[in-house]
């Protein structure tokens, strides 16, 4: 099957489709799993996982950082980096500031040689994102400077312009470095683009894991060339169409390069490899989880079901499940009672995305992190499952957590609710079913109560 694209960008960076607008997109055009790889940030991730979550789409986190040799740029992909890690984000804000001072700077380069160019006006072109010379260029078009876009490279911008300032400069070897710091693998970008075979060596001898070697704008011949070179090098083989929406050059490349599926297989094995993780056997652990909840996931559903008929809550599933958990034991009952579930649901539901849902919970005191983890197994809207520190410490054991923990952030959450639906997709199991394995592997092998 060919329904991957793995270098796509958002307005998180130069894209013009939202990250919410890209999923929809892909998934209009059957593509299954695609990567958000922006340019030197992560912001876009997020909010496409959000939207992939109805979806039958994986949204692989990626990056694309701008990098340098001499005064070639190359762009280095990074594949399933751990976009939450806070290394990761200070090094992005530090490259930002840099930028932003760049285009600063060359802002005043311009206004001194009477291109009165406005700052604000650049500002409001980059958005979000940030300030990058194509922005520049757009404003000196819009402004009146230049007839077009290119023009304002030609003039003034290019790199032998006479406004132009070079970039703070990240080394491919620096780049791969911090992919491989988060676990992510490192893929050297659209090597066909400037063809220069030095540059390509000196990459791979810095450490790159992988050729994207399947390209919008790679020619047969190239493909043929970087494939081998991939053999050669026990490389892997990725593919993208690096579509930056309909308002970049008037096509959408959005699943015009069609990789195939296997490529992702590989991608994830390399992954799972580099980072230590082992799958469980989820269909058997699947099958114990009756025994080792105490009860059985239909009549847990049933006794939400009654409670809701009673009217204590307005969202049904939401209440249907958190009292799932308080009624899971006697313990759970004495610490939650009905009317305390029926307020923290109603408050929570109020706010909008999951993030600040969680950090409310995880913030509350005397409502207990039992129905705060009940309330947050809504991993979609039909289904439920209980994360709790008995799945945190099976994920701990599959390798992807490198501590045991008694209590979350609204950050652990979130990762916890990624990896489920991650390998809900994976693995054709519901996200509740994979909660329900994970619970009960985690009682299958460690010693401890059961609440
Ligand atoms: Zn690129
Ligand atoms: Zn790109």
């Amino acid at each position: 099957m060919e329904n991957v694209d793995l270098h796509l960008h958002t307005t998180a960076s130069d894209g013009s489709y939202t990250p919410q607008e890209l999923v929809i997109e892909a998934a209009k055009r059957g593509l299954k799993t695609i990567a958000v790889t922006d340019h030197d940030t992560v912001a876009g991730i997020v909010p496409a996982m959000e939207q992939a979550k109805e979806l039958d789409l994986e949204v692989i986190p990626g990056i694309e950082f701008t990098t340098y040799v001499d005064n070639q740029e190359v762009h280095i992909l990074g594949y399933y980096i751990d976009h939450l890690d806070k290394t990761l984000s200070t090094k992005l804000a530090e490259l930002k500031d840099a930028r932003r001072t760049r285009g600063e700077k060359i802002v005043e380069k311009l206004n001194e040689l009477g291109v009165k160019v406005q700052w604000q006006t650049v500002q409001e072109i980059a958005g979000a994102g940030a300030v990058g010379r194509p922005h520049i260029a757009r404003a000196l078009v819009e402004e009146g400077y230049v007839k077009e876009f290119s023009k304002a490279f030609d003039k003034y911008i290019g790199d032998d312009g006479p406004a132009y300032v070079p970039k703070t400069q990240l080394t491919p070897k620096e780049a791969i470095e911090l992919i491989d710091e988060v676990g992510g693998i490192a893929v050297l970008a659209h090597p066909g683009l400037a063809d220069n075979n030095e540059i390509v060596n000196e990459v791979i001898e810095s450490g790159i894991e992988g050729l994207e070697v399947y390209y919008s704008k790679h020619t047969s011949d190239m493909i043929r060339k970087y494939v081998k070179l991939a053999k050669r090098y026990e490389l892997l083989l990725t593919g993208g169409s690096d579509c930056h929406g309909p308002e970049h050059k008037g096509e959408v490349l959005l699943g015009t390069v069609k990789a195939a599926d296997w490529l992702v297989t590989d991608l994830k094995e390399e992954y799972r490899a580099k980072n230590g993780i082992n799958l469980i056997d989820f269909d058997k652990y699947l099958k114990l989880y009756p025994k080792t909840s105490g009860l059985y996931p239909e009549e847990l559903q049933k006794i939400g079901k009654e409670y809701h008929q009673k009217g204590y809550l307005t969202k049904d599933e939401l209440y249907n499940l958190a009292h799932l958990n308080s009624t899971r034991s006697s313990y759970h009952v004495k610490k939650n009672p009905a009317y305390r579930v029926k307020k923290v649901t109603e408050i929570v539901y109020q706010l909008d995305d999951e993030f600040s849902q969680l950090t409310l919970l995880v913030g509350l005191t005397g409502i207990g992190i039992p129905t705060a983890s009940a309330i947050l197994t809504s991993l979609n809207d039909t289904e439920h499952a209980v994360i709790d520190t008995r799945v945190w410490a099976t994920l701990h054991q599959m390798g992807y957590f490198d501590v045991e923990k008694e209590s979350f952030t609204a950050d652990d959450y979130l990762r916890i609710m990624e990896i489920i639906r991650k390998l809900a997709l994976e693995t054709d199991l519901s996200t509740a079913k994979i909660g329900y394995a994970l619970f009960a592997y985690d009682v299958e092998h460690r010693e401890g109560t059961l609440h």
